[in-house]
C-alpha cells in the first residue's frame, strides 16, 4: 500500500478534545452548558445507533444531552410541537432530527421548522442559502469533517480539481459547496454522469458520497490523488465504503478508510456545531 491512511478516528478524538474544552470554559467563565437536543422517530436500526452514539459522546464532551423518541406512527404535527418547544428552550442550543423520518412525514417541512440558529445538521434552507452564498451558516457535519480532513492533510486547497461522485442535499451538494469555497474547481458528478471513471480520473480530491459498496475502483484514481470515502454500506463482509479500499490504496496518495474516516468525523462535527450555536446564541467568541 502506498496511500497515507487518514485516520479519522484519531482526528475525531482531537477534536471532541477541543470541543471539551471549550465546553468547559464556557461553563466555568460564563455559567452556559451547551445542550443537544436529538429527536428520533421510529425503530429505524440504524438511526438508533447512531442516536445512541451521539448521546452518549454529547455526555463525554461536558455537554447537556436530551433525547427525545416517537413512535413510527407519530403525526407530524406531534414532531412540529414538539421541535417548536425545543426552538423556545434556552437550555438547547443545538437540535437534530435525524433522518430518515417515516414516510408519512414530510422531511423539509420538519427541518424547515427547526430555528436555523440551532439547525446543527445545517439542513435548513437558510443556512443551506448561507454556504451557498458564502456567509456564515452552520455547515452539515459530514461534509464539514471530509473538508477538516482535507485542509489537515493538504494545507490550501485552492486550485486542486475536486471531484464529488453524488449530489445529496445531506453529502454531495454541501460537499460542493465547501470544496469551491476553499477555490478547487469542483465537479458533481451523479448517476446521469456519462464516463465517470474518466471524471473521476481527472481529480486530485475524490470524494465519494454514493452508496454503493466499492464502486470506485483503482483504475478511476489519478496516482496520488486524496481520496475520502464517505459511503457506509453493510454487506456480508460487514462494514464498506463506496471505495474499493484495498486497490485503490496502491494508487491514491491518500485514503479514508471506512470505518475509521469520515464517520467519527462527523460526530465530532456535530458537536463542535453545537458549541458554535452556543456560543453564537450567547454573542460570545466561537471555536476556530
Ligand atoms: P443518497 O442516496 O441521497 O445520494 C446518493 C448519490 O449518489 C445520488 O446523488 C446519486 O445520483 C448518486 N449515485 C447513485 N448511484 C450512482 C452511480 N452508479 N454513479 C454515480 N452516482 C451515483 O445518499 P447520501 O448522500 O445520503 O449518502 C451517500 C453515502 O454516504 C451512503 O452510503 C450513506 O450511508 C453515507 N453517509 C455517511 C455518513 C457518514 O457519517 N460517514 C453520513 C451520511 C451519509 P442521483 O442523484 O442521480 O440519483
Amino acid at each position: 500500500m502506498t496511500a497515507t491512511v487518514i485516520d479519522g478516528k484519531a482526528f475525531a478524538a482531537k477534536v471532541r478534545a477541543k470541543v471539551g474544552t471549550h465546553v468547559a470554559r464556557l461553563k466555568d467563565e460564563h455559567g452556559i452548558t451547551p445542550g443537544l437536543a436529538v429527536v428520533l422517530v421510529g425503530e429505524d436500526p440504524a438511526s438508533q445507533v447512531y442516536v445512541k452514539m451521539k448521546g452518549k459522546m454529547t455526555k463525554e464532551v461536558g455537554m447537556l444531552s436530551l433525547e427525545y423518541r416517537l413512535n413510527a406512527d407519530a403525526a407530524e404535527d406531534d414532531v412540529l410541537r414538539l421541535v417548536a418547544d425545543l426552538n423556545a428552550n434556552p437550555e438547547v442550543h443545538g437540535i437534530l432530527v435525524q433522518l430518515p423520518l417515516p414516510k408519512h412525514m414530510e422531511e423539509a417541512k420538519v427541518l424547515a421548522a427547526i430555528d436555523p440558529a440551532k439547525d446543527v445538521d445545517g439542513f435548513h434552507i437558510s443556512n443551506v442559502g448561507l454556504l451557498a452564498t458564502g456567509q456564515k451558516a452552520m455547515i452539515p457535519c459530514t461534509p464539514l469533517g471530509c473538508l477538516m480532513m482535507l485542509r489537515d492533510h493538504h494545507g490550501d486547497l485552492s486550485g486542486m480539481n475536486a471531484v464529488v461522485i453524488g449530489r445529496s442535499n445531506i453529502v454531495g451538494k454541501p460537499m460542493a459547496q465547501l470544496l469551491l469555497g476553499d477555490s478547487c474547481t469542483v465537479t458533481i458528478a451523479h448517476s446521469r454522469t456519462r464516463d465517470l471513471a474518466e471524471v473521476v480520473r481527472r481529480a486530485d480530491i475524490v470524494v465519494a458520497a454514493v452508496g454503493r459498496p466499492r464502486m470506485v475502483g483503482a483504475g478511476w484514481i489519478k496516482p496520488g490523488a486524496t481520496v475520502i470515502d464517505v459511503g457506509i454500506n453493510r454487506t456480508d463482509d460487514g462494514l464498506v465504503g463506496d471505495v474499493d479500499y484495498a486497490p485503490v490504496a496502491e494508487v491514491a496518495g491518500a485514503i479514508t478508510p471506512v470505518p475509521g474516516g469520515v464517520g467519527p468525523m462527523t460526530i465530532a462535527c456535530l458537536l463542535a456545531n453545537t458549541v458554535t450555536a452556543c456560543c453564537r446564541a450567547n454573542d460570545l467568541a466561537e471555536p476556530d
